[in-house]
């Protein structure tokens, strides 16, 4: 008999206990959800089809892909939360001169709760190449898939919707499931969603937006964005996501290039996932074979536990401003504060939203204005407008030539 080495023992039983536990305290978050890959490739090989050539904005195949999600609602048991059914129908302006039908498809699971989860992602893509958007040269007559740019996205919107109208439980939260439409003409769908809501949005607690989720590498980490729109990101989602082994990158800014902004401007707080661009990014060669089902399957499952551990909180999520996503990577010593509408052709740019105290608001810019100019450079895109603001110092006093419906005023900015 060797002598006992106590150490021997007691170790890896403290080792043993401390991973039960661990276990166990994981089994609060481990429920292990019935996502299935399977009913993601189902939709995503539907959506990205030759056959729905795109789903461009205001086309045949568009309606044919609304029709889908539409009736998967149905099915499902989702009550109708369109104006028109589950569809929502507005007018997309293509350009100044070519305006289209189009519609968002929404859907509600009534848990007789007081706040609710709005979860969603745009169906809407480039079509055949003839709206804007396409990154090939002569892209006209050209099916432009989108299997990763959105038809992961609507996927995730789908199979979550089944899952949760499936599973028995009664959250503590409604769940409003939405398709947005013209996304890519400029996030068209969710701002007429934000601003012409068929649920009453004080009661929303937290909005998830799913845009390309369909390329997940799992040497890669996925980028949750708006993570700076509630001080709670920070404490729910990192014990979920190293639950499932999944590597994250976070971006805090609550605006961005995609639907949750338009609900972040209503001082919603935010989730985006997306698992990065790519080389097929707006090309037609964005397809249904490169699309990882099982990554976007694991995805999901995580969101079910971030959900899962939002339900079981006593209280509404506090909201966060954020900085303005550009000044990020560009180098800027001063900014204005606005958050533009990326979709806006000028002459001017276009004012969504002014953030509180910031020279824009305080120079007495709003939501609405075009800024024609900024001292002596004429803004006429985005990048005008960057470009302009790399010329100033904190401290200088700028005029703005701003058009306020048939009004002209000239306001100054002091830039701090
Ligand atoms: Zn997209």
């Amino acid at each position: 008999m060797q002598t006992l080495n106590y150490s021997l023992i007691i170790i890896p039983l403290m080792k043993k206990i401390l991973l039960v536990a661990c276990l166990a305290a994981g089994s609060l978050y481990a429920q292990k959800s019935d996502i299935s890959a399977k009913n993601v490739q189902k939709h995503i090989t539907y959506l990205a089809s030759d056959e729905l050539k795109g789903r461009g904005t205001g086309t045949k195949e568009e309606k044919m892909s609304a029709d889908y999600i539409a009736k998967y609602f149905k099915e499902i048991g989702l009550q109708p939360k369109g104006t028109n059914g589950y569809e929502q129908p507005f007018k997309a302006n293509l350009d100044t001169v070519h305006v289209l039908d189009a519609r968002n498809v929404v859907g509600f699971l009534d848990n007789g709760a007081d706040r609710t989860i709005v979860i969603g992602a745009h169906y809407d893509h480039l079509g055949e190449g003839y709206q804007r958007g396409s990154l090939i040269p002569d892209s006209k007559g050209k099916i432009h898939n989108g299997a990763d740019d959105n038809a992961s996205g609507v996927a995730g919107v789908l199979e979550l919707a089944r899952h949760f109208a499936k599973n028995k439980v009664k959250e503590k939260h409604n769940f409003l499931f939405i398709c947005f439409s013209a996304e890519e003409l400029g996030l068209l769908g969710s701002k007429y969603y934000a601003n012409n809501p068929t649920i009453d949005l004080s009661t929303v607690n937290l909005m998830l937006n799913f845009d390309m989720i369909g390329r997940f590498d799992s040497n890669k980490a996925i980028t949750v964005g708006g993570w700076g729109t509630s001080p709670t990101w920070g404490q729910v989602i990192p014990p979920v996501l190293e639950r499932d082994k999944m590597a994250f990158k976070i971006d805090s800014a609550g605006a961005g290039a995609s639907d949750h902004t338009s609900f972040y401007v209503k001082k919603i707080p935010v989730l985006f996932f997306f698992t990065g661009v790519h080389g097929d990014y707006h090309k037609p060669s964005d397809d249904i074979e490169l699309i990882n089902f099982e990554g976007e399957a694991k995805i999901l499952n995580s969101v079910v536990g971030i959900v899962n551990a939002v339900d079981k909180l006593p209280n509404r999520l506090e909201y966060r401003e954020t900085a303005m996503p550009m000044a990020r990577n560009m180098s800027f010593k001063v900014t204005m504060g606005l958050l533009l509408d990326y979709s806006f052709n000028g002459p001017g740019i276009k004012v969504d939203g002014v953030s509180k105290n910031r020279p824009g608001e305080v120079a007495g810019i709003k939501g609405g204005d075009l800024i024609l100019r900024l001292d002596k450079y004429t803004l006429n895109t985005i990048y005008d407008y960057m470009g302009a603001l790399g010329k100033f110092e904190k401290g200088q006093t700028v005029e703005a030539e701003v058009q306020r419906g048939a009004d002209k005023l000239t306001l100054p900015v002091t830039f701090k």
